[in-house]
């Protein structure tokens, strides 16, 4: 039963909707249609089919625009209706998701949640009858570890491949895979036109299907001379774009969302006829679709990089790129997280700039100079495999039974020690044994909704009469955005109003004061009292109310564990805080630090690595009167810090297999040094042997 373009476009043209038989087409849904027929993409809609028909992965290439993620989905879920399958399609972020997920509901007359829907790590907007489904790649990929075969799925189609995020190379092996043991299983692997020779190897034979969408020459203007002040640099762009230049919106890439506000507010400040809407995921759903409103003034839209593909704004005809972004890098050797803000890659500098010249002919500003677009950045970012911490999927893999992960088939396999890495990580937390089999603790690790390490909280906080505490803490750990907001103009001021839930020992039981305020806050307040109530307290209340639905769904999951918990102490109890502390410590005895003695700029170093750092200034004890400490980041931002920790005793941890002497971290290369951290242990041992003793 394969489907012509001409009989699904007299379905979609017909009066009544064909996926809800019953209802009629709405008015705003003709004018719709009339604007989607004339993408790139319709226009070649029964050659697309063909492709669709006569083959099983299909690779498809296309310029940023020409309709491949909101149409080529619907090309499909009308050639599968029959199937009574769902189709998949994935995004590599959360914001692409839900506003793809909004737009192409809207584009085929039907609630959103209904037939099409979105599913993102939760948060999700499906039901029974929902059958295009978006999702984030991590989504797909943790269905994927109870169903290797994807078989409620008549097609997957992984979107924004060139962006090879660790994720969706995972889904490019596992549907690799797949495809061979189901032949009914359609692969679609869509990708900007960067980066695509590498898949094109990957899939030997697929079919291919490249779409050359209408591209206007853009003119690029450089700096003469690089400026450090990239952001004051853009808002005289803007200015002279506006007052200078002929009619066209304005699409300016900035690298945080603290410089976007900062900008925006100057902007909207001076130029009162100019409609400045920022764009970034820390906004709600209902902000982030404020970039499609009409106005009628010229609109600037100041975006991180999600513009840069995976969203496309119309009307854009100049483009201002400051040339810089947030990467993520991830450093086995230390294990530590590093977050910097880094010159783009000429790839994305080409995408940026192409945003300029959809619609006609348009002009990219770009704040560098020529020198160091052709010096300084490199000709295409390196696959997110090669960049990211591999503990959690590597699990994963081996949930699914693939033991032997260092011959997996990747597009690219990791590097050696990063892979070697995850799994001395998986072997602390006992998620392996000696052979690197997995555990049945790993097992049930790999299936929480949260990191795996954090089982082993809930099964000591079980014992120690705190496994509510870890839920929380596992919860406020897995937010997007952190639950105390520091709004940069107001920095010193929200320090000081989350002083009323610090604890000076522990950043983690503020983090639960702060929580537990707000949840007995909503006992008593009413909503719009709420809001007040977090904006007073300098608390971010949609990560809060993130932070509740988290929790609760882990609640639901842990619902055995929990009827097992006696509560063994009150939090008016004095113990209280040392139970969480102590659970803490046994829990994450592989992330401590202890006292630099030696070191006179930073205070810590970190037990496992040896790795001097700092303890962040948000934190109450960054002042360093704790000699042992448990930390849950390890962040370099410029400087490393050890980020939300919380002071320990060492007494909770020498009787660790971890910190026996023959078992003290092994090493992968041998050719940095062994951590020296024997003294205080060993003086923490002498102490309470020689209680022991009397
Ligand atoms: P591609 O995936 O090839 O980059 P898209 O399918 O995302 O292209 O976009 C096709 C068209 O749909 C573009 O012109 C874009 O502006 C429009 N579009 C996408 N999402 C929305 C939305 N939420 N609101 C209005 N227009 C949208
Ligand atoms: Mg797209």
């Amino acid at each position: 039963n394969q489907t012509t373009a001409e009989q699904a476009e007299a379905l979609e043209n017909s009066r009544a909707n064909p996926l809800r038989a019953h209802e009629l087409h709405s008015s705003n849904y003709f004018q719709l249609l009339n604007s989607r027929r004339k993408l790139p993409v319709s226009l070649r809609r029964q050659e697309f089919l063909d492709v669709y028909h006569d083959s099983q992965i299909i690779l498809v290439s296309g310029e940023t625009g020409s309709g491949k993620t909101t149409q080529i989905p619907q090309f499909i879920l009308f050639d599968e209706w029959a199937s009574g399958k769902k189709v998949a399609c994935t995004q590599p972020r959360r914001l692409a998701t839900t506003s793809v997920a909004t737009r192409t509901a809207t584009e085929l007359d039907v609630p959103l949640g209904e037939e099409v829907g979105y599913s993102v790590r939760f948060d999700k907007m499906t039901s029974e009858t929902t059958r295009l489904k978006y999702m984030t790649d991590g989504l797909l990929l943790s269905e994927a570890s109870s169903d290797r075969d994807f078989s409620s799925y008549s097609c997957v189609i992984l979107d924004e491949a060139h962006e090879r995020t660790l994720n969706t190379d995972l889904l490019m092996a596992l549907l690799k895979m797949a495809t061979s043991r189901r032949p009914s299983l359609k692969v679609v692997i869509m990708s900007a036109t960067l980066n695509i020779d590498k898949i094109r190897g990957y899939f030997p034979g697929a079919a291919t299907f490249e779409i050359s969408g209408k591209v206007h020459p853009v003119q690029i203007h450089y700096l003469s001379q690089s400026t450090p002040r990239y952001c004051y640099c853009a808002i005289g762009v803007v200015k002279h774009i506006h007052k200078m230049m002929p009619e066209g919106d304005i699409l300016l890439f900035l690298p945080t969302s603290g410089d976007i506000e900062m900008v925006c507010s100057i902007l909207r400040h001076h130029h009162k006829d100019l409609t400045v809407i920022p764009l970034y995921s820390a906004l709600s759903r209902a902000r982030q679709q404020e970039i499609f409103k009409e106005s009628i003034f010229r609109k600037c839209i100041v975006a991180t990089n999600v513009a840069e593909t995976s969203i496309t704004i119309d009307g854009i005809v100049y483009v201002i790129d400051s040339g810089l972004e947030i990467r993520p890098v991830y450093n086995p050797r230390l294990r530590m997280s590093t977050v910097l803000t880094s010159p783009i890659s000429k790839a994305s500098a080409k995408q940026r700039a192409g945003r300029a010249g959809r619609t006609r002919p348009g002009i990219c500003f770009r704040l560098y100079t020529e020198e160091t677009h052709n010096t300084c950045f490199i000709p295409s970012a390196p696959p997110g495999i090669l960049e990211g911490e591999l503990a959690s999927q590597i699990l994963l893999l081996k949930v699914m039974g693939f033991d032997s992960v260092g011959t997996f088939d990747f597009v690219d396999p990791p590097h050696p020690e990063v892979y070697l890495r995850g799994l001395q990580d998986l072997h602390s937390m006992g998620y392996i044994d000696d052979k690197g089999t997995i555990t049945p603790n790993g097992r049930v690790a790999a299936r929480l909704s949260v990191h795996p390490k954090w089982l082993n909280a809930f099964l000591e906080g079980q014992k120690n009469g705190c496994l509510r505490e870890m839920i929380d803490l596992a919860a406020i750990a897995s937010t997007q955005h952190p639950i105390f907001s520091r709004p940069p103009p107001a920095r010193f001021v929200a320090d000081i109003a989350h002083q009323r839930f610090a604890c000076p020992s522990s950043d983690h039981i503020s983090q639960l004061n702060a929580l537990h305020a707000y949840e007995s806050a909503m006992k008593t307040e009413n909503r719009l009292r709420i809001n007040q109530w977090c904006f007073d307290a300098f608390l971010d209340r949609r990560a809060l109310g993130e932070v509740v639905r988290i929790r609760d769904q882990l609640v639901t999951t842990l619902q055995t564990m929990l009827n097992n918990t006696k509560e063994i102490c009150a939090p008016d109890d004095v113990e209280y805080d040392t139970q969480i502390r102590k659970t803490l410590a046994r829990s994450f005895f592989y992330q401590c630090a202890i006292k630099n003695s030696g070191g006179n700029y930073y205070l810590y170093k970190t037990v496992h690595e040896g790795q001097p750092a700092g303890i962040h200034p948000e934190s109450a004890l960054c002042w360093g009167n704790k000699e042992w400490i448990v930390y849950s980041e390890f962040v370099s931002s410029g400087t490393p810090y050890l980020q939300t920790v919380t002071a320990v005793d060492p007494a909770w941890l020498i009787d660790l297999d971890f910190f026996q002497d023959e078992n003290l971290p092994k090493t992968v290369t041998g050719d940095f040094k062994q951590p020296r951290v024997k003294t205080s242990l060993d003086k923490a041992r002498e102490k309470t042997n020689k209680v022991e003793e009397d």
